[in-house]
């Protein structure tokens, strides 16, 4: 941890699958031919909404615009988030690809000095939350202790039929969140379960909701409420960390 003009700092990474957008047709068959063998009941569907959106998340919030940086030699860009908690403020320099991971694991110097992750997948995609070990992996490698993790399942505006139990057996304890980046929904759950474990004190709070740019859609699932309740049901249980 560091502080950066008074401001207690974290370097997360953000990390998980790209989003189809921008992955080349031979990927693209690639993972459209899985889909179609395991899962999908809808292929067409989920072919189109494929893959996860780090980068649609970290732009929610305001000061993510207004704080950025790209670093060249990484093809990252870092945002500084800024959330005001009862400790008083606190930033995540958070670190986002320009679309690497679609190629192959990111440069360990992108992992570098990182101190929690934000690890993320579709909830529309499987493959994307199959891949989550390796993320997993990625970001413990070669740390001098463990990092806290969070598994983040996003675009639950569009509730797939992944289940809680499937992304538990992913997410291989480590504390899990569902969120949709284009409706707000949870937003700012992954940061206070990361910064709890971060200050070691389970009582952090926001003192402020984090300024986030207007929703594009609407929640009103009760898919997503029943999935919600589930994941709170699950997070009382006591990782094996915690004790
Ligand atoms: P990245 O390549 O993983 O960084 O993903 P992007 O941020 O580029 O997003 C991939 C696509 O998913 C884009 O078309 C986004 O508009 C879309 N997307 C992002 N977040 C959400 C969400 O919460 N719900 C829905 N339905 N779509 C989303
Ligand atoms: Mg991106």
């Amino acid at each position: 941890m560091v502080e950066k003009k008074g401001i207690l700092t974290f370097k997360l990474v953000l990390i998980g699958d790209g989003g189809i957008g921008k992955v080349s047709s031979m990927v693209l068959i690639h993972v459209g031919q899985q889909l179609r063998l395991r899962l999908a009941p809808s292929e067409e569907q989920m072919l189109k909404v494929a893959y996860n959106r780090q980068t649609t998340f970290v732009k929610r919030h305001e000061t993510g615009e207004l704080r950025k940086t790209y670093i060249a030699t990484q093809g990252a860009e870092v945002r500084q988030l800024r959330f005001a908690t009862n400790r008083g403020p606190i930033q995540f320099d958070v670190w986002d690809t320009a679309g690497q991971e679609k190629f192959g694991p990111l440069r360990e110097t992108y992992y570098h000095g990182a101190q929690c992750a934000i690890i993320m997948f579709d909830l529309t995609a499987p493959t994307t939350l199959r891949n989550i070990p390796s993320w997993t992996y990625d970001a413990r490698k070669g740390r001098q202790y463990d990092i806290p993790i969070v598994v983040v399942g996003n675009k639950v505006d569009m509730t797939g039929e992944i289940t809680l139990e499937q992304i538990a057996r992913y997410a291989q304890g480590e504390k899990i969140c569902i969120l949709s980046a284009k409706s707000n929904f949870n937003y700012e759950k992954p940061f206070l379960i990361l910064l709890r474990r971060l200050t070691q004190n389970p009582t952090l709070k926001f003192v402020k909701p984090p300024a986030l740019v207007p929703p594009e859609v609407q929640l009103e699932s009760a898919a997503v409420k029943k999935l919600e309740e589930e994941v709170q049901e699950a997070a009382i249980t006591p990782l094996p960390d915690e004790g």
